[in-house]
């Protein structure tokens, strides 16, 4: 199959697993010429491979989201790849605390904040200045329900959250005359690597975690996927700086 590529580009970083393949698939399937980003080398040829198995164009590009050389050096490479960027998709993060607040240590504290928010920050700082000059965009950053309430046991990772919406809403409302639209997808519980690195251990965690949504089940990475291409296109031409849960009914 050969998926006509349409000129337009999409940057979609975390894309080695889980939500970000799923949403870089999606773009490429849509013909977007996609550049795959993420830590994962191997998990980020394989999202490739995938697209391309498909007929879509992708390409791979490393970044540590914390550093600001790598993410300024992605954006180079989107540029000279593609010679655009259109659509991105700030969605990197991590999850590594088990504890209660006076129990996490502040190497936690750091790596979360430093994927979560200033990867997330960083991305956005790159991306700005060249959707600006081309006259516009659309940019998703990934949240988490964990931004829109409490989390006990993963204060950190809750705070990271809450932050990704302070970031996306202030962008949005500072470059809602340059036509360039930033939002934030708060995904419930979703069946990645994530969560089950999460819950493998312990059976009784998963069925609470499916009891936690009135629609009686964790969500697909499809399903995000979904709502990041909503955002990104036209349909939301009138959208930005909206938290939008992607969880069935959580936040209820
Ligand atoms: P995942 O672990 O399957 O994928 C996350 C990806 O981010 C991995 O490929 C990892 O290599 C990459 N990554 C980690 N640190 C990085 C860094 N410094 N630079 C670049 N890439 C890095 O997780 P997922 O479930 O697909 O999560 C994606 C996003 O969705 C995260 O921001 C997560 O917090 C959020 N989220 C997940 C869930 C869930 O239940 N799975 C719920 C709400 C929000």
């Amino acid at each position: 199959m050969t998926v006509s590529h349409t000129g337009q580009v999409a940057l979609v970083t975390g894309a080695a697993a889980g939500i970000g393949r799923a949403t870089a698939l999606a773009f490429a399937a849509k013909g977007l010429a996609v550049v795959v980003s993420d830590v994962d080398e191997n998990g980020g040829a394989q999202t490739v491979a995938l697209i391309q198995g498909a007929g879509g164009v992708a390409h791979f590009v490393g970044c540590d989201v914390t550093r600001d050389a790598e993410v300024a050096a992605l954006i180079a490479r989107v540029l000279e790849l593609y010679g655009r960027l259109d659509y991105a998709f700030n969605n990197a993060g991590i999850e590594i605390e088990k504890g209660r607040l006076a129990e996490g240590d502040e190497a936690e504290f750091d790596a979360i904040m430093g994927v979560n928010v200033k990867g997330v920050w960083l991305c956005m700082k790159h991306q700005l200045p060249v959707m600006l000059k081309q006259g516009g965009g659309a940019i998703v950053n990934t949240a988490s329900v964990a931004g829109l309430m409490a989390a006990p046991k993963m204060s950190i990772y809750c705070a990271s959250k809450h932050a990704v919406l302070g970031l996306t809403r202030s962008a949005a409302v500072e470059y809602a005359r340059k036509n360039i639209r930033i939002n934030a997808v708060c995904p419930g519980v979703i069946d990645t690597e994530m969560f089950r690195r999460a819950h493998e251990a312990d059976p009784k965690k998963a069925d609470f975690a499916a009891a936690m949504h009135p629609v009686g089940r964790i969500g697909k990475a499809e399903e995000v996927a979904a709502a990041v291409l909503y955002l990104c296109s036209d349909a939301a031409a009138f959208v930005t700086g909206v938290a939008l849960p992607v969880d069935g009914g959580a936040t209820l």
